[in-house]
């Protein structure tokens, strides 16, 4: 009888730590048909210290919301790119960079304006789980969202809702790009249960 109840407490403890980790609440994307006007498209430069998968995830997922209005693309030839040369990118030229110890230490990345063409990313404080959803909140900054709400444009960064591109930082990238925001994708969290 207690081994039966020796188990029980072993078997309920492993149902607990099942649940320690955080719940990532699921969503769903509202999906339009895509466009063919034409597009205008964003060169990206990628440190070549920032390897990581993610920082990819972030550009394809935003490319995914803007339908097809706005591309961003990397750059393929490897970056190497000059201080000075990196201080001439203008326009519809973007670059990713790595920093080490640089902002104030709760700060994962900035931008250097909102609208601009840089995205700083301190790569020591950025976890795994958490790289896409900064990459893809600085994004929303170099198209020219601001901070607003709880969800991906939120000023304090939560993973669970950096999760994707939802419809607040989407209309605002479109105003800022006289865009319709209606003909772009967009998703919503589903509630619990
Ligand atoms: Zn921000």
């Amino acid at each position: 009888m207690k081994i039966i109840f020796a188990m029980m407490i072993i078997l309920l403890s492993g149902c607990i730590n099942f649940n320690v980790g955080i719940n990532l609440p699921k969503f769903r994307y509202i999906v339009h048909p895509l466009s063919c006007n034409e597009r205008k498209v964003i060169n990206i430069w990628i440190d070549i210290q920032l390897k990581d998968i993610e920082i990819r995830q972030a550009i394809s997922e935003w490319n995914y919301a803007l339908n097809g209005f706005i591309e961003l693309q990397e750059v393929a030839e490897p970056f190497e790119m000059e201080d000075a040369q990196i201080g001439q990118i203008r326009g519809s030229n973007w670059a990713i960079l790595k920093i080490d110890g640089v902002l104030s230490p709760n700060i994962l990345g900035r931008v250097d304006i909102i609208g601009g063409n840089y995205i700083y990313l301190e790569k020591g404080r950025i976890s795994r789980e958490r790289m896409k959803g900064v990459v893809m909140h600085e994004i929303g900054h170099l198209l020219g969202a601001r901070h607003s709400g709880e969800l991906l444009m939120s000023w304090r960064f939560r993973e669970q809702f950096a999760q994707c591109i939802d419809e607040e930082v989407v209309e605002q990238v479109a105003k800022n790009n006289g865009l319709d925001w209606r003909s772009m994708n967009y998703c919503y969290y589903l509630t619990e249960g």
